[in-house]
Formats: C-alpha cells, sequence, structure tokens
C-alpha cells in the first residue's frame, strides 16, 4: 500500500488509514514549479518577523497552545485514523504538543537572549539571529509531535518555515500548520506536500534545513545542501541498544524492554532494537519479557483494548518480517509472536539467540522484535553495544555503579541510567555517530535554529 499518488496521474495525495486501507482525507499536491515562489514568500515574510523579539514572537504563538488543546480529541482521531496509533496515543500526541506550548515558547525565547561578556578591555555581546528561511523536513511516526519539534524552535527563533511533512501522514501536520497559521502573519508559515517536494525544497533558496527522518534521506540532504553550504539539523535512525548486566531489577528491565521495543509498533527513533543480557540473568529476563510481551494487543485505532496499531504501510511491514525471517534462518529462536496477521498488522516479537551477523541487530528494523543475546561481561555487552553505525540513544539497567560506568563507555548521544533515556527539562535531544548532525530541544538545541554573531566593542 503506498499513499503517494503519482503527480502525472492527480494533483492530489490521499491520505490512507493504515489499519484498513480506507482513504482518510486527501491534500493538494503542491506542484513543484510552485516552490521557488512559495520560498519567496517566506523569505518577504522574514523581514518583519525577524525584526519582532523573540519575546514578542512567544506571545504571538502562545494562543496556540491552547487551541491545541481544545481540539486535541478531534485532531487526535484524525492523527491516529492516518498513523495507525490508538486513539488515545492520538489525542496524547496532540496534547503533548499543546500542554506545554506555552512554557516552550518562554524556553525557546530565553535561549537565545543576547549574552554580553568582558574581558582584556573588549565588550563583546553573542547574537542569536534567525538564520532566514526554514525547510522543516519531517517523518510519519510521531506525525504532529515532529512538525512541532522542528518548527516552533524555527518560529520563535525568528526564521519563516517551510513545512514539509511525510507524504504518509499529511493531514495531521496540515492541521497543526493550520492551528498556528491562525496565529501568524501571512507567509511566515508554509506547508508543502509531496514526496518529490522534499528535494526540490532543499535545492531551492533555503537557508536551514531542519531534517528528522532516517540515515539515506539525511545523507540525500546532506549532499544536496553542500552547494549552498546550507545550514542542517539532521535527526536520523538508529539500533539502540539495552544493557542489562549484574544488579539489575528484571522486573523493571523486562517492563522497559518490552515498552521501549513495541511501543507505537516499534516505529520510534529511540526504540530498542537490540538487548544485550548478562548470560547469568538471560533465562530468567527472557520469561519475564515474554510476559511482558503478551500485554501489548495488537489492532485498529478505534479499538480500545488495542495497546499497538498497525505498521505504517506494507514496505515496512516486509522490512520488519523479512529481518525476522534472516534472523530465523542464521539460528535466531522465536520465543514469542512471529505469528502471521493479516495487512499491515504484525504480531510484537521475541528472538533469542541472534547475533551480529544477522541483518536484525545492524540495520534499523522500526518494528515491534526485541532481539535478545546473552553476553558474558559488561565489557562485552558495551563492545557489542559500540559495535554500531548509529547512536542515537542507549539504556543500561544494572547495579548502579556499574551500570553508570558502562553508561559512559557508550558512544549514544542519549544514555538512561535504569531508566530510558531523556533527561530532565533543557536537555538536548542529540544523536551520535550517524544518528544525526547537529541537535535540538534545550537552550542548546534551540540556538541551532540561529546564527551566532559576536560583536565587539572597547569596554
Ligand atoms: P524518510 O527519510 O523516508 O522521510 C522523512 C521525510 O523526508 C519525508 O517527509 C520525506 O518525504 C522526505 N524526503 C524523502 N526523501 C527526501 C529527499 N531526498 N530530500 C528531502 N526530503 C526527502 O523517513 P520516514 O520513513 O518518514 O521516517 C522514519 C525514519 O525517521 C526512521 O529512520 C527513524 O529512525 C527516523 N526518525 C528519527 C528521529 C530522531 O529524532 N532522530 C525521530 C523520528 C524518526
Amino acid at each position: 500500500m503506498t499513499t503517494l499518488t503519482p503527480a502525472s496521474a492527480s494533483t492530489t495525495l490521499d491520505s490512507i488509514n493504515p489499519a484498513t486501507g480506507e482513504v482518510v482525507g486527501t491534500v493538494p499536491l503542491t506542484p513543484i514549479a510552485e516552490i521557488p515562489a512559495i520560498v519567496a514568500r517566506a523569505r518577504a515574510a522574514a523581514k518583519d518577523w525577524a525584526a519582532l523579539t523573540p519575546a514578542q514572537r512567544a506571545d504571538i504563538l502562545r494562543p496556540a497552545g491552547q487551541a491545541l488543546m481544545d481540539r486535541s480529541e478531534k485532531l487526535g482521531r484524525l492523527l491516529s485514523r492516518e498513523q495507525g496509533k490508538p486513539f488515545k496515543d492520538g489525542i496524547g500526541e496532540v496534547q503533548g504538543c499543546g500542554h506545554r506550548l506555552s512554557d516552550e515558547v518562554d524556553e525557546i525565547a530565553a535561549a537565545v537572549q543576547p549574552q554580553v561578556l568582558t574581558g582584556e578591555g573588549v565588550e563583546s555581546t553573542i547574537h542569536h539571529d534567525p538564520y532566514g528561511v526554514c525547510a522543516a523536513i519531517t517523518p510519519w511516526n510521531f506525525p504532529m509531535l515532529m512538525p512541532h519539534w522542528m518548527a516552533l524552535p524555527a518560529l520563535v527563533t525568528g526564521n519563516t518555515v517551510i513545512l514539509k511533512p511525510s507524504e504518509e501522514t499529511p493531514l495531521i501536520a496540515q492541521a497543526y500548520a493550520d492551528v498556528l497559521s491562525e496565529f501568524l502573519p501571512v507567509g511566515v508559515l508554509q506547508v508543502v506536500h509531496g514526496r518529490e517536494q522534499g528535494p526540490a525544497l532543499v535545492h531551492a533558496d533555503v537557508d536551514l534545513i531542519a531534517f528528522t527522518g532516517s540515515k539515506a534521506t539525511g545523507q540525500a540532504i546532506m549532499r544536496a545542501a553542500a552547494d549552498g553550504l546550507k545550514r542542517v539539523i539532521l535527526e536520523l535512525g538508529s539500533k539502540d541498544p539495552l544493557l542489562v548486566l549484574e544488579g539489575a531489577d528484571l522486573d523493571k528491565a523486562a517492563e522497559f524492554a518490552a515498552r521501549n521495543s513495541f511501543r507505537n509498533c516499534g516505529q520510534v527513533c529511540v526504540s530498542t532494537e537490540r538487548i544485550y543480557v548478562d548470560r547469568r540473568l538471560h533465562a530468567e529476563f527472557i520469561a519475564k519479557l515474554v510476559e511482558q510481551a503478551a500485554a501489548f494487543t495488537v489492532g485498529p485505532c478505534d479499538d480500545e483494548s488495542a495497546v499497538i496499531g498497525p505498521m505504517i504501510h506494507a514496505k515496512q511491514k516486509a522490512h520488519v518480517t523479512a529481518q525476522i525471517a534472516d534472523a530465523v534462518s542464521k539460528g535466531a529462536k522465536v520465543v514469542f509472536g512471529n505469528q502471521p496477521r493479516d495487512g499491515n498488522f504484525i504480531t510484537p516479537t521475541v528472538l533469542d539467540g541472534v547475533t551480529h551477523a544477522m541483518d536484525i541487530m545492524t540495520t534499523e528494523t522500526f518494528g515491534p522484535v526485541a532481539c535478545v543475546m546473552a553476553v558474558d561481561s559488561s565489557d562485552e555487552a558495551v563492545e557489542l553495544a559500540n559495535d554500531s553505525e548509529y547512536g542515537l540513544g542507549a539504556a543500561v539497567y544494572g547495579e548502579e555503579s556499574l551500570a553508570r560506568s558502562a553508561a559512559r563507555r557508550l558512544t549514544a548521544g542519549m544514555i538512561g541510567v535504569n531508566r530510558g533515556i531523556g533527561g530532565a527539562p533543557g536537555m538536548p535531544w542529540v544523536g551520535a555517530r550517524q544518528s544525526g548532525i547537529g541537535y535540538h530541544a534545550g537552550p542548546m538545541g534551540h540556538r541551532q535554529f540561529c546564527q551566532v554573531r559576536v560583536v565587539s566593542r572597547n569596554a
């Protein structure tokens, strides 16, 4: 099933419910030839928008938070029908964007206040100025949260934004942009729809490309951006490890392993994709993981008993089932799941006895599979965890000092010790190695949407 209507055949893009194959709605495909004019409109709007202070821009956007909250039920159901996750998760995603928006715009504005430093007879001011026009290109797995994470800091820091959402989930991204646009001047936030429209936007006269998506697309964007040395923020895929070491609370580790392998049907950039368990804990951990896995019932978004929905499309399901088949052919054992399901549905699966000779331990899966490998020491666990081109998140469960020591040796950008990733407020969202370039969130992340300028004078 594909949602992309060939441009030659149609001027519209259908959004398909991945559980039923039904058309949820339709948006106009943006004609490629119109993209330069859209960028020119954004550039024209950028002058007045950049002239406001960050606090003024924060105030303009602030009411959008309540507007999202007021409409969260309706928007959440649309999100779920388009992306597949249960209604409560779709509504939760909308509320996740709305309820902290007012605080977020203040945090972003505070992060880009000028900073004054004086020394050796010179006073210097560091300014964080907008780049100009930001292309925000986003994936389908969190189809409102991803546009929110990219567009909001770009806007409050003074850029105008052209959002190019995934062609799998255009409706909810458009709805999000429509809510923000109720409060914004014309041209400050525009939306471009379609697949080929992504590369066309990257080639157009934009200053910054804020991208979240796959590694392959990130590489294509970086190559294309090289021409004009356009700034890029790339948040890419991963193959996150979980280490279960001596002294681990196995109930908590198994609960985390199941939740983080299966939530959103495994379609999360920081899903647990590889699990390395101390051999002495292995049997007990597997038993607890299987027990937890049974709770992840599968169904369409309007099935209240379902914890997870379908995969986004048939291609993604085929990728996951091929990885499982490859692993089984090389000696992995299915200890839970892997029963055939119709359509885009797939059963959460636990594999034991996996190795790094299997594709499922090296290439991003992005599906509900927990892959377990027994190890003889924490050193071996760290070595295997670091044997990956990726490095977004990681988690370590174990006796506190052993777990902390392992965490410091992991090459990921965000690491949880006896918990998942995600730190105190203000922490950046950051990937190491081939999981990204640059980062966002927190004061450090918000400043990535800005050109730094230093103005010095004699003190
Ligand atoms: P994708 O790379 O296929 O598509 C993402 C977006 O890029 C879409 O809007 C698409 O139309 C556009 N695009 C495709 N080719 C393009 C090109 N050549 N130039 C410009 N734009 C182009 O990714 P996806 O399948 O939508 O999302 C899944 C991926 O996203 C996974 O790899 C996941 O790990 C990653 N992801 C990462 C994070 C993070 O924070 N690091 C968060 C969510 C998802």
